[in-house]
């Protein structure tokens, strides 16, 4: 059926900026072509023939001239007005250099309904359209007064039995309304003429508070927008896929990074569909599947002078041995269980820089995956940036990516040669005189990466988008200065999960992690253990110092859980925080110091099944962090 390429579009209300600045962004981030929304137009010094031209010379399109309110179904003079205000807005887009108006339905207290009455105008406005070449999409509006239905939108332009007449579809305004997708795969999809899509968060709410303020791109909320995809696809539609998102955060966002979401979101949302409906043919350039997260190989500290050497004594006590250093690099490497750290005093390049703004800070991650090539595929593929990555030689090139504010992330897997980067890489030290006392850390449970809020939604589309992956629900976690977004990334078949943090405003822990400017970065990592007690036991022994959590969070929990008075008084003693689920899940949490910016590491343990983080202990955590900013021996290293 279809054979045109796909092409994408993006409505300009969607991102922030000048319509200049949209434009420059839009056609950046690979875009076919745009939406222009009338206020866009109209804040905009220029006429609409420099509008046309400015999208053109960026190589852009016009798919749409949107919207044009409240046309149908109009008693009299009202409705010889409505007529004379869409003539004007033909002239506007024979300017602007589209052939295309959304007609979005009637709100208007005067609008008489009458499926018939409307289908009429719909075939007089159709008429006035041919005469000049162009063409109307109808749109259910989901609060619309006679027409808040597609099936009631195309029953219209069914009637309305006009050739410039026909549908568009906008899955918000279906989804939100419950409205089953199937239903669309009866409607001939050469009477679809434009496709408009968003998702967003479950939110209780009017349905035009909601759409105003809380779309998101594809696969960064809630909605079945897969289902919708593949039954519009299903018709055989073959015009533009085109995003409009109304989204407060997006507004305030970066042009540029919000359009890169958007794009990442519909090369996803259709090389899904195509994998889903091998049937259908969708014309998308060909990527890999989503790969599979397997575990954290390593995590890779910049850092320096004292800011080195504390953190050398930190990784000593929670029980890694510093076994290799690298081949061309001043990087040494420290390993326990399965995992190692890097630690990076390179007095050049990205690290250097990172350390430079932020003190002692993750760099990079190294992510085991099923297939490194494969993922570096998909992820540039999805608008990632790859990244220089100049090895030494007989040094591996390991594939990368830019990600965590101008660091990198690592892709390794088991293949011949990246599963010995250690020892290809790496240079082995002499075993150390007096290794430390063994604490039993397994593995990475999971790397919590503080973002500010704006930036959690592309975030969290990053890691969905490139593995296999479960969110959970958004979750606010209290910080005395104020609310933290959280939201969790779990690798379907086990492996390691990735908390996401969004600061709503810089008083928090985390939001003072952010230094000013775009960033995002690894603000602690969770090392699992399989018996708490006994780690904490090793790492009191290895000279570890606990975060000091209150008196008053013990007393409370074993009121409250109604603990065994043994159990209480060792979480008192070892400052260990406990949460439980329902089925007998049980989490044991564990701090150390904060270090540079901000970044410390937690011991857990998981057993029975327990699924969260922890959230709950959150702000009590929080709030020993803060006393423990306060000492006067408190490390600004
Ligand atoms: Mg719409
Ligand atoms: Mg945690």
């Amino acid at each position: 059926m279809k054979t045109a390429p796909l092409k994408t579009s993006i409505a300009t209300v969607s991102i922030a900026g000048t319509l200049k600045e949209k434009l420059a962004a839009i056609a950046a981030a690979g875009f076919d072509g745009i939406e222009i929304f009338e206020n866009d137009f109209l804040a905009f010094d220029g006429s609409p023939r420099e509008v046309g031209a400015m999208a053109r010379d960026h190589g852009l399109e016009i798919t749409l001239f949107q919207p044009f309110r409240d046309f149908e179904g109009m008693p009299e003079p009202h409705r010889t007005r409505a007529f004379d205000r869409a003539e004007r807005k033909f002239d506007l887009m024979e300017d602007l250099g589209t052939d295309l108006v959304l007609v979005c339905s009637s709100v208007s207290p005067i609008a008489l309904g009458g499926i018939d009455r409307i289908a009429e105008d719909f075939h007089a406005l159709g008429e006035q359209a041919a005469q000049r070449g162009l063409r109307v999409g109808y749109e259910a509006l989901a609060w619309g007064r006679h027409i808040n239905d597609h099936r009631d939108a195309w029953e219209v332009v069914r009637r309305a039995n006009h050739p410039n007449v026909g549908l568009i579809l906008d899955s918000f305004h279906s989804l939100s309304r419950k409205i089953e997708s199937d239903t669309i795969r009866a409607i001939p999809g050469d009477k679809i003429f434009f496709l408009q899509l968003a998702d967003a968060p479950l939110i209780d709410m009017d349905l035009l508070y909601w759409s105003r303020h809380f779309r998101t791109m594809p696969g960064e909320g809630d909605l079945p927008v897969v289902d919708f995809m593949r039954a519009v696809a299903a018709t055989g539609y073959g015009g533009p896929v085109s995003l409009e998102i109304f989204n407060d955060q997006f507004r305030g966002g970066s042009p540029q990074a919000i359009s890169v979401d958007g794009h990442r979101s519909l090369m996803w949302l259709m090389d899904t569909v195509r994998r889903e409906e091998p049937d259908i043919r969708i014309e998308v350039p060909a990527m890999p599947g989503p790969r599979t997260l397997e575990a954290v190989e390593f995590v890779e500290f910049a850092t320096d002078g004292q800011g080195a050497l504390d953190l050398e004594e930190d990784l000593v006590r929670f029980g890694f041995t510093r076994t290799a250093r690298h081949r061309s690099k001043a990087v040494t490497l420290w390993h326990q269980g399965e995992m190692s750290i890097l630690v990076n005093r390179e007095a050049t390049g990205h690290a250097r820089a990172a350390f430079e703004a932020h003190g002692t800070t993750v760099c990079d991650i190294g992510l085991r995956v099923d297939d490194a090539r494969a993922t570096f595929d998909r992820a540039v593929a999805l608008g990632a940036q790859g990244a220089e990555n100049p090895a030494g030689p007989g040094e591996l090139a390991i594939p990368a990516i830019q990600g965590l504010r101008g660091g990198l992330i690592h892709f390794l897997d088991g293949s011949p040669e990246l599963s010995r980067f250690r020892e290809i890489d790496f240079l082995p030290l002499a075993p150390s005189p007096s290794p430390p006392r063994p604490v039993g850390l397994v593995r990475v449970d999971h790397l919590a990466q503080t973002m500010t809020a704006e930036d959690m939604p592309g975030w969290v589309l990053f890691y969905t988008t490139l593995f296999k992956t479960r969110k959970t629900p958004v979750m606010d976690v209290v910080d005395p200065a104020g609310l933290i977004r959280s939201q969790a990334i779990e690798s379907l078949g086990g492996g390691p999960r990735i908390t996401l943090n969004g600061a709503e405003n810089r008083r928090t822990v985390a939001g003072r992690f952010l230094v000013e400017g775009p960033g995002s970065s690894i603000q602690h990592l969770a090392l699992l253990t399989d018996d708490l007690f006994a780690s904490a036991e090793a790492l009191r022994e290895n000279g570890f110092r606990p975060l000091e959590i209150s008196r008053n969070y013990h007393d409370d929990l074993e009121a409250r859980l109604g603990l065994e008075p043994t159990l209480g008084d060792r979480l008192r003693q070892g400052h260990i925080l406990l949460d439980q689920s329902g089925g007998g899940g049980r989490y044991l949490q564990l701090y150390g110091p904060t270090r540079g910016d901000g970044f410390f590491f937690e011991i857990v343990e998981r057993s029975g099944g327990y699924d969260g983080y922890g959230a709950p202990n959150a702000p009590f955590r929080i709030a020993a962090q803060k006393r423990r900013a306060r000492e006067p021996d408190a490390r600004k290293a």
